[in-house]
């Protein structure tokens, strides 16, 4: 569903990206971990085309990302992303931020898209919340808002980049219940995330990354019992 072949990006001097290969396949639960800095934010921000790539491909469903215009906002639509800081709209009620994108983008009629929107909200147990304002929630509540507003674009993937880093602890397993609900479902996901019990029990897939290269993909159990490189087993030393 997602391929990237040879992917490179630089920021000025720094490599950021190095001949990244990725294949994701439809339903697959991927969760990418690894030192600050080592690419992870750069690698979902370029799946969805927030960044550009100097070299290499990125393919949706066998398609080249567009680079611009209606394409890249279906595209954008297609791929949803959760980032640390919610990212809502704050002048816009709850329900508004899940409808805005089904109105705009997808060209839903208004009713189709309310009732989508609660049924979402209900899903991910913020339905009593939905005449709020952003700023009104908690932050659990506001992620779990964010989560349902790109699921009513009815995405391919979702890439979630640190969704619960800015949360209070209380609030992370809220937020981690909905994904391993979504990815139960069979969503196709890529996860940024330092939770290593969700990687565990959620992931078919760990990615290692340090220094902007893949250095180490492997099924969770065999990641963490049994790590190959030595970045990985320092890695795994400092936050186990
Ligand atoms: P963290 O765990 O801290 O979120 P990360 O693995 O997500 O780290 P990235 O955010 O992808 O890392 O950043 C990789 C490198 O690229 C870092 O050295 C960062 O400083 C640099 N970088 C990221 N975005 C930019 C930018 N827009 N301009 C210049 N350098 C950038
Ligand atoms: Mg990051």
């Amino acid at each position: 569903l997602v391929v990237l072949k040879s992917v490179n990006k630089h920021f000025g001097a720094l490599h950021v990206l190095q001949d990244i290969d990725l294949t994701i396949a439809t339903g697959e639960v991927v969760v990418v971990i690894g030192p600050s800095g080592s690419g992870k934010s750069t690698l979902c921000r370029t799946i969805n085309r927030l960044e550009g790539v100097d070299s290499g491909e990125i393919l949706i469903d066998g398609k080249p990302l567009p680079a611009e215009g209606k394409e890249l906002a279906r595209l954008r639509a297609d791929v949803g992303m959760v980032f640390q800081s919610f990212n809502l709209f704050a002048h816009k009620t709850v329900l508004e931020n899940v409808m805005l994108g089904q109105l705009k983008v997808r060209k839903t009629d208004k009713q189709k898209a309310e009732e989508k929107a609660r049924a979402l909200l209900d899903r991910v147990g913020v339905g009593t919340q939905a005449d709020k304002y952003p700023a009104q929630l908690s932050g659990g509540q506001q992620q779990r808002v964010a989560i349902a507003r790109a699921l009513a674009m009815d995405p391919k993937v979702m890439l979630f980049d640190e969704p619960t880093s800015a949360l209070d602890p209380e609030m992370i397993n809220e937020v981690l219940e909905v994904m391993q609900q979504l990815a139960r479902d069979g969503m196709t996901m890529v996860v940024v995330t330092h939770e290593m019990g969700f990687a565990r029990s959620a992931a078919n897939r760990v990615v290692f990354m340090a220094d902007g290269r893949i250095v180490e993909e492997a099924v969770p159990d065999q990641f963490f019992s049994n790590p190959r490189s030595d970045r990985a087993k320092d890695f795994l030393s400092k936050i186990l």
